[in-house]
Order: C-alpha cells, then structure tokens, then sequence
C-alpha cells in the first residue's frame, strides 16, 4: 500500500480492528518513510446476485423492487416502516445465505410472502394476488379463508 502523503512504497499495518459496522476491518498503517499514519477499510468483496426473471432474462437483484412490492401490499395497514425495513432484511438475509449466483423472481416472491403471512394478512393477501396472479376471484377468496383460519 502506497503512502498517500509521500507516495512511498513501504508502509506498514500497525494496527487492525473490526469497523463499527463488523463488516469490515479498519487498519492503521505507517510510512516508513515519512512516518506519518492512515487508515486503510478491508471489505469483503461482494458477489452481484442476479435475478432470473419469468421470461428468462436476467437482472441484478435490486433492493428498491422487493420494498416497493412490500409498500404497496402494506399500503394503508398498521405496518411500520420499521417493520417493512426488518422484513426486507430479513428476506436478504434469506436470500443471500442460499449462497447461489442467480435466483428465480419467484422464489424470492415466496419468501417475501412467507414473511408477509406473519406479518400482516391482508398485506400476505395483496402481495400474493400480485405474485401469483390469481385468475379470478374464487381463487383469491380460497387463498383469503386459508390465511383467516
Ligand atoms: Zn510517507
């Protein structure tokens, strides 16, 4: 690591701790050269997840999409935006820990619902007539009964 003051070469880590956010380590380094001292943030380098749509093509996964779909299937429900934020985190982290390169639209509309369902039933209910498409009303009203029972 080249020294930002001096431009020398040798610099060396006097110290390292995790950052606040423990997501990445903070280290001290020292020139020895001009002997002055800086800060150095080692993260770990993330993987672009990819989204497989329904018609195939792929798009990187983008957070903004599953909390639009989350506000509006909680729109006007006593749901906080707390709440909304903890769930789509907790989705994340769902997500993320599969570990793969690529997953389907679908999929991830699953596990929004399952969160959702515990959450606030009327919101389940929206966001899975949006998901699943329900053909016509009968189907909507079976999916409704089976989540007020
Ligand atoms: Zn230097």
């Amino acid at each position: 690591m080249k020294c930002p003051f001096c431009g020398h070469d040798n610099t060396r880590v006097i110290d390292s701790r995790p950052a606040e956010d423990n997501n990445s380590i903070r280290r001290r380094r020292v020139c020895d050269d001009c002997e002055r001292r800086f800060t150095t943030y080692e993260k770990i380098e993330t993987i672009p997840l990819m989204i497989i749509k329904k018609d195939n093509n792929r798009e990187p996964y983008d957070r903004t999409k599953v909390e639009a779909g989350v506000l509006r299937a909680c729109h006007k429900r006593p749901v906080s935006a707390e709440q909304i934020n903890d769930l789509v985190n907790a989705v994340e982290n769902e997500i993320f820990s599969i570990g793969d390169r690529e997953i389907q639209s679908s999929a991830i509309g699953e596990i929004v619902m399952k969160k959702l369902k515990s959450l606030d039933a009327v919101a389940y209910v929206r966001f899975a007539s949006v998901y699943r498409e329900f053909k016509d009303v009968s189907s909507f009203l079976d999916e409704l009964k089976k989540v007020l029972e």
